[in-house]
């Protein structure tokens, strides 16, 4: 019996690319006699609106999508999400950054080509080593992995199987990504795994664009002793020139399908 979840960000209209994953994520767990869960991704507040939510939920309706409620809006778990990165500041995962995105791009200016990890430019480790003060920072907090005590991880995905990886690939092709934003207090990748956790998801069904991420999620996982998901990243659904589709393409979303009457049959068909 699958928990899955649907857990989109209400940063703007959700696109045929929203629907696909939460049809999938949807169809497997009712074929399982499992559950999904609704969660709103709205950390962000100052990206986030109240108008998208009310659109998600219209959108969820139409294409026929049933969900548990109560909805969790992440927004009401701030203070979990602090707790924990006390202790992993305290447990020295953390280590704190004032690098603004110029002093990346300038400190990783003499590789040829710098290298791209899920969260844009891998981190030149600028600030690693900086003292630690014993008081949490209010700065970007960054994932320390060389403090990891495990070499090698691995988790299993519906579509690909099993993927391993190790520490040292972590290292080289993520780097230490922002677990907190300055302005936000946390990052998507802490609060996914946290309230994955807290929702008691079995289940993950998402694009196979954050395969990246979900390494990340896995490291996190073990550091916090808690359970990894099954996963399922899917193929993404892009437009006629091959480009995936993105939050700005109105003209793709939901709504503007819904609106001009197409109905759920073409929209599915369209999916395949
Ligand atoms: N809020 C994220 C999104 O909308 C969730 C992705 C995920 O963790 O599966 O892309």
């Amino acid at each position: 019996m699958k928990i899955e979840r649907f857990a989109p960000s209400p940063t703007g209209l959700l696109h045929l690319g929203h629907a696909y994953s939460a049809l999938l994520a949807y169809s497997s767990a009712v074929q399982s006699g499992g559950k999904l869960l609704l969660r709103i991704e709205d950390i962000d507040q100052v990206r986030c609106r109240e108008i998208y939510v009310d659109q998600i939920l219209d959108d969820l309706k139409w294409l026929g999508i049933k969900y548990e409620t109560p909805i969790l809006k992440q927004s009401s778990r701030f203070p979990d999400y602090e707790k924990t990165l006390q202790s992993l500041w305290n447990n020295n995962y953390l280590f704190s950054c004032d690098c603004s995105r110029k002093d990346i791009n300038i400190a990783s200016a003499p590789n040829e080509t710098p290298l791209f990890g899920p969260d844009g430019i891998i981190y030149p480790n600028t600030c690693l080593n900086k003292l630690k003060t014993k008081k949490m920072p209010e700065t970007a907090l960054r994932l320390n992995l060389y403090n990891l005590d495990k070499d090698n991880f691995s988790f299993f995905d519906e579509a690909y199987g099993k993927i391993s990886f190790t520490k040292e690939e972590a290292i080289n092709q993520i780097g230490s990504v922002i677990l907190a934003r300055k302005d936000i207090g946390i990052s998507y990748h802490l609060s996914v795994v946290l309230d994955d956790a807290f929702q008691g998801i079995t289940h993950v069904t998402r694009g196979e664009d954050l395969l990246d991420a979900t390494k990340i999620h896995v490291i996190l996982q073990h550091i916090l002793k808690l359970p990894t998901p099954v996963y399922h990243h899917h193929k993404l659904i892009k437009d006629e020139f091959g480009k995936r589709l993105a939050k700005r393409d109105d003209a793709r979303s939901i709504k503007s399908y819904r609106e001009s009457g197409y109905l759920l049959k073409q929209i599915s068909k369209m999916l395949n």
